[in-house]
């Protein structure tokens, strides 16, 4: 006879957490790792713009999917969901290799992956940032010039476009869209 008992049912309750809210190391809802129009308002709260803003800015509870929230877009002077957050460090980031130099000296190279490794300790969306971590992982970067490091950036970038479902960027077309813009 077996001695292993069968599991039992675990009694704590979990929160059942509504699409798109993602919760922090905490164990509480990260308003840095979610998008602002997955975040839900305190089924008390205000149904407004102001009132979603004021649960957003606070970080406070979520409820359930409010059809008028689901296309709600972050106001500008709102702290950064991970979508703003997102789109401003990638394009700090394409733009920064754009301008790397073709020939970088040691010391640049030496700053470029400080700064890269900063990221997976230092980006506050953490989910986001423990991803990168495996990622610069499987593909160190390559900081020897202008084009490499753009094409990293570029591959880096396309890995979460994947995983968010989105199209593929063409990394041939990194600097017309980072340096040079359209040809006329
Ligand atoms: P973005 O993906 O932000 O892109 C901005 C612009 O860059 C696009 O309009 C396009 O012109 C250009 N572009 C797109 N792809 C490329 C490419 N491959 N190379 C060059 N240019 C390109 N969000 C999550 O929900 N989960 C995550 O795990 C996550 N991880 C992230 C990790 C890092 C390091 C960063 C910087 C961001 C992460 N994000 C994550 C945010 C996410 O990548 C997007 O920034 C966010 O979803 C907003 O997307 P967007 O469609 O507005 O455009």
């Amino acid at each position: 006879q077996s001695s292993e008992r069968p599991a039992l049912p675990d009694p704590t309750p979990k929160p059942s957490l509504p699409p798109g809210m993602v919760l922090g190391p905490d164990g509480k809802p990260c308003k840095i790792c979610t998008a602002f129009r997955n975040w839900r308002p305190p089924a008390s709260g205000k149904k407004s713009t102001a009132g979603m803003m004021a649960a957003f800015a606070s970080g406070t509870g979520f409820r359930s999917l409010d059809s008028k929230q689901e296309n709600a877009t972050l106001p500008q002077h709102c702290p950064p969901d991970v979508e703003a957050l997102g789109r401003a460090t990638w394009s700090f980031l394409h733009a920064t290799a754009a301008y790397y130099p073709t020939r970088p000296t040691t010391h640049q190279r030496a700053n470029m992956l400080n700064l890269i490794h900063a990221l997976p300790v230092l980006y506050p969306c953490t989910h986001c940032a423990a991803d990168f971590g495996d990622k610069l992982k499987e593909h160190p970067p390559d900081v020897s010039s202008r084009e490499r490091l753009s094409k990293w950036f570029c591959e880096r970038h396309n890995e979460v476009n994947e995983k968010l479902g989105k199209e593929m960027f063409d990394c041939a077309k990194v600097d017309e869209r980072w340096k040079d813009g359209p040809p006329d």
